[in-house]
């Protein structure tokens, strides 16, 4: 497989988008982007600097300090991926908390904070051979991918995933408020005016809720094959 495709994954909240698109990108020897990941580093900025809370969100102030939020990724060997940092430092861990995750959904509506990470995206993208998941990598990122995946899965297997997850790394969650944050993200990000999550019209739908990792790379990397070779 020599030529360089873009792969963008996109779908609901905990699908197990990330964990393919890290496989996949292993594999093929791609770049892999984790977009959620660079909304989360925005409200995690937003919440240090009291910006945003369960009830207040200071949009003016989040959206003048912009060009002062700076967001990359660092290639870690140990883990076999990149991780993300937030002006130098190294908050993968911080950003995938309960706590950012019922703010990023509302700080993701925000155009002017959308069109600075795409543009860096777009940039990240620029050469080709990229797996990049989101909810709107298809649809706005890259409408010309070669490939566009869009995941489901029912929000109940969704929020055990995540809850198991977040228990393994020592998370205090409880299972209720997993479901509910899975589904109010889900409704939040379907129904905003700028870049709603919908299905690209090219996209393939994977409804991964009975299907095991193994089974789901295969079909994904067959997928690849046939569509780097047309
Ligand atoms: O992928 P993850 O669940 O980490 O994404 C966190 C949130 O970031 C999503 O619920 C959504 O609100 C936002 N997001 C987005 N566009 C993307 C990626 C994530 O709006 N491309």
């Amino acid at each position: 497989m020599t030529k360089k495709i873009t792969i963008a994954i996109d779908g609901f909240s905990s699908t197990g988008k990330s964990t393919i698109a890290k496989q996949l990108a292993k594999e093929l020897g791609y770049i892999y982007v984790d977009t959620g990941a660079m909304y989360r580093a925005v409200t995690l900025y937003a919440m240090q600097q009291n910006l945003i809370s369960k009830n207040h969100f200071n949009t003016t102030e989040l959206i003048d300090d912009l060009s002062s939020i700076s967001i990359s990724f660092v290639f870690n060997p140990s883990l076999g991926y990149a991780e993300v940092y937030l002006n130098g430092t190294n908050v993968e861990k911080e950003i995938r908390t309960i706590e950012v995750s019922k703010l990023v959904s509302k700080v993701a509506t925000i155009s002017e904070i959308r069109k600075k990470l795409v543009s860096e995206q777009q940039n990240m993208g620029k050469n080709k051979g990229v797996v990049m998941d989101g909810r709107d990598i298809g649809t706005v990122v890259f409408p010309n991918a070669e490939l566009k995946l869009f995941m489901t899965a029912s929000a109940d297997k969704r929020a055990k995933r995540r809850y198991k997850e977040l228990v393994d790394r020592g998370d205090r969650v409880n299972y209720e408020e997993i479901l509910h944050n899975v589904q109010e993200r889900d409704r939040i990000d379907s129904t905003r005016a700028d870049s709603p999550l919908v299905v690209a019209e090219d996209a393939i739908e994977f409804d991964n809720s009975d299907m095991g990792l193994k089974e789901q790379f295969e079909r994904i990397l067959n997928l690849v094959k046939t569509h780097a070779l047309t």
